[in-house]
């Protein structure tokens, strides 16, 4: 039965995705609940690559079932609907043909950390899939910076040569007290040192970054020393995926106790504002590309677009209160994507009577109801 393992990246939302190890070897970060209950274990090549020939005899498969469709091997939605294999098979069939479907080529390996593997193993298998699978235009993979710190330069590009094109690090901050806190396992000196490599290995790089992992004690330090790194990098993508925090992860309890506090969505926009200010002399992809991300819209290449993403910091941050508190209703109650989303009466009017509805007449009692409305996307 081919596995898989719980998520991946939003940008490889259609990726196929192939499990090489299982949960994460690190595990202790306290803001991430994913593999809390889970113990870390290896899975052996031999085992990988019998998984790669079931997932080939899929595609092969499902072609069949197009040609005798009269589609001569093409993926359309009508194929899709004829696609009801029975059992344990039926969502990974369905999930191949979507692959196909939507045609990008995209591999995504799971879990944590695939770096971890030994390099010739890794290598090993990227030559199997791509000789195995026929269309893969990219494979990617999560990669912490401490493992990656550890590899040369030359197994990285063993990595890069056996088809291996882009690498997501999850930094979330290049500020050592906020790494150490966090029990990252990682300091800022290693996500430099990894970030480097993977560029010079002329693998694509994505870095995740957390705002408002600082809370309110260090959202200033955390936002210059994260740009500082990055400014190190110069990674091709930084991604933006802000801090919301489950009952599930252990940084709850240091919330309950309080040994952290945690910024509101406007401290949270402010700590973006100044971090991007800072980004200077690299030419990086910024993207909110994630639903926990109060203003999605601030994405853009460096240098030319930074104006433009302050600017949409900037305008947030001077509505007036009740606009900014209708912004928020919207963006997490699924309603808006952008500012330009506040002048729809019609979704306007819907939100303000939520707001009535709720009928609160402190300013701590809405705050509690949007934190409710943003922490289902948890
Ligand atoms: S390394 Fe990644 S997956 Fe592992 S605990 Fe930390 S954030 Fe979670």
């Amino acid at each position: 039965m081919i596995e898989q393992g719980p998520i991946r990246p939003p940008s490889e939302s259609k990726s196929l995705l192939l499990r090489l190890t299982r949960n994460c070897p690190w595990n202790k970060c306290l803001f991430c609940p994913v593999y809390k209950e889970t113990a870390f274990s290896r899975r052996s090549v031999a085992e990988i690559k019998s998984e790669i020939d079931e997932i080939g005899e899929i595609i092969e498969d499902i072609q069949r079932i197009s040609k005798k469709l009269g589609f001569g091997g093409k993926i359309t939605a009508t194929v899709i609907s004829h696609i009801y294999p029975s059992g344990d098979r039926a969502l990974i069939y369905r999930q191949i043909a979507h692959w196909l479907y939507f045609g990008e080529g995209s591999v995504f390996l799971q879990d944590a950390n695939s770096l971890i593997m030994r390099p010739e193993d890794l290598a090993e298998i990227l030559h199997y899939l791509r000789e195995t699978i026929p269309g893969i235009r990219r494979i990617t993979s999560y990669a912490r910076s401490r493992t990656l710190a550890r590899r040369t330069l030359e197994q990285l590009v063993m990595l890069r040569e056996a088809g291996l094109d882009r690498i997501h690090i999850g930094m979330e901050s290049g500020y050592d007290p906020v790494l150490s806190f966090m029990q990252k396992g990682s300091t800022a000196a290693e996500h430099v040192k990894a970030g480097c490599l993977v560029k010079e290995a002329s693998i694509s790089l994505s870095e995740y970054v957390m705002p408002g992992l600082g809370g309110k004690l260090w959202w200033r330090e955390h936002a210059l020393a994260t740009a500082d790194v990055l400014n190190q990098i110069n990674a091709d993508f930084i991604r933006l995926r802000s801090l919301r925090v489950p009952k599930s992860a252990p940084l709850s309890e240091k919330i309950e106790t309080g040994e952290m506090e945690l910024l509101d969505d406007d401290g949270v926009v402010r700590e973006i504002r100044l971090f991007i200010e800072h980004l200077d002399g690299i030419t990086s992809t910024l993207a909110s590309d994630h639903i926990m991300n109060l203003l999605e819209e601030i994405s853009g290449t460096l240098p030319e677009d930074k104006g433009k993403m302050l600017a949409v910091a900037d305008r947030y941050l001077a509505l007036p209160e009740k606009e900014r508190l209708i912004y928020k209703v919207g963006r997490w109650g699924g309603a808006y994507r952008s500012l330009d989303d506040l002048e729809d009466s019609v979704l306007r009017a819907k939100i303000e009577s939520v707001i009535h509805q709720w009928n609160v007449d402190e300013a701590g009692q809405v705050d509690e109801m949007i934190k409710e409305m943003a922490d289902q996307y948890i």
